[in-house]
């Protein structure tokens, strides 16, 4: 298997003012594309495995047949290649909400702004680069996790809902160091939740 930038659903500018337009196209177009570019050739190296989905190898990526070091750039640029899918696909100019996500969340956090609140303050603490993701365990039930730099929520079992890039590179070139601006931004161009 091959991987691919995927296509946006909407313009790079599309997330303006809160994510801009430039921020998009490098993001994606390099960012996104150099965590695809080393996806591919670790798995052209390792034909026995370049089959498997992404999330597969990345949950079971202890019992791989491969050397330390494609494990290792499995779990980063297989992480990074995936993180990014979700993440394009979780924003956009207009809000789609997931009325039965919106339910589960007030049932499980009390509310949606205590919710948001402490999806915030999980963002805005995580040190370095990294994710904070809604996840469903096994069970379904809902938590809130940070992961550093491109680990995935799949190398703990987990299925990720949506998850936010704190990454600088997501954020820098409008927001520089103010990560809670763009943090608190965000909901506006996640289409899940009102
Ligand atoms: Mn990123």
């Amino acid at each position: 298997m091959k991987y691919s930038l995927p296509k946006l659903d909407y313009a790079y500018n599309a997330l303006e003012p809160y994510i801009d337009e430039k921020t998009m196209v490098i993001h994606h177009t390099k960012h996104h594309q150099a965590y695809i570019d080393k996806l591919n050739a670790v798995l052209a190296n390792n034909p026995e495995i370049a089959d498997e989905p992404v999330e597969h190898l990345l949950a079971n990526l202890d019992t791989l047949q491969i050397s330390d070091a494609d494990k290792t750039t499995i779990r980063n640029h297989g992480g990074g290649f995936l993180n990014h899918n979700l993440f394009w696909k979780v924003m956009g100019p207009q809000k789609a909400v997931d009325e039965q996500l919106v339910a589960d969340i007030e049932k499980k956090f009390g509310s949606l702004s205590e919710f948001k609140q402490e999806f915030e303050n999980s963002a805005v603490s995580l040190f370095g680069s990294g994710w904070v993701y809604l996840v469903r365990d096994n069970h379904n039930n809902l938590q809130i996790i940070s992961l550093p730099n491109q680990d995935s929520p799949y190398m703990k079992g987990l299925s990720p809902v949506f998850g936010i890039d704190v990454w600088e590179h997501a954020y820098y070139l409008k927001y520089q160091n103010r990560r809670a601006e763009y943090v608190a931004n965000w909901w506006h161009v996640l289409k899940l939740l009102p």
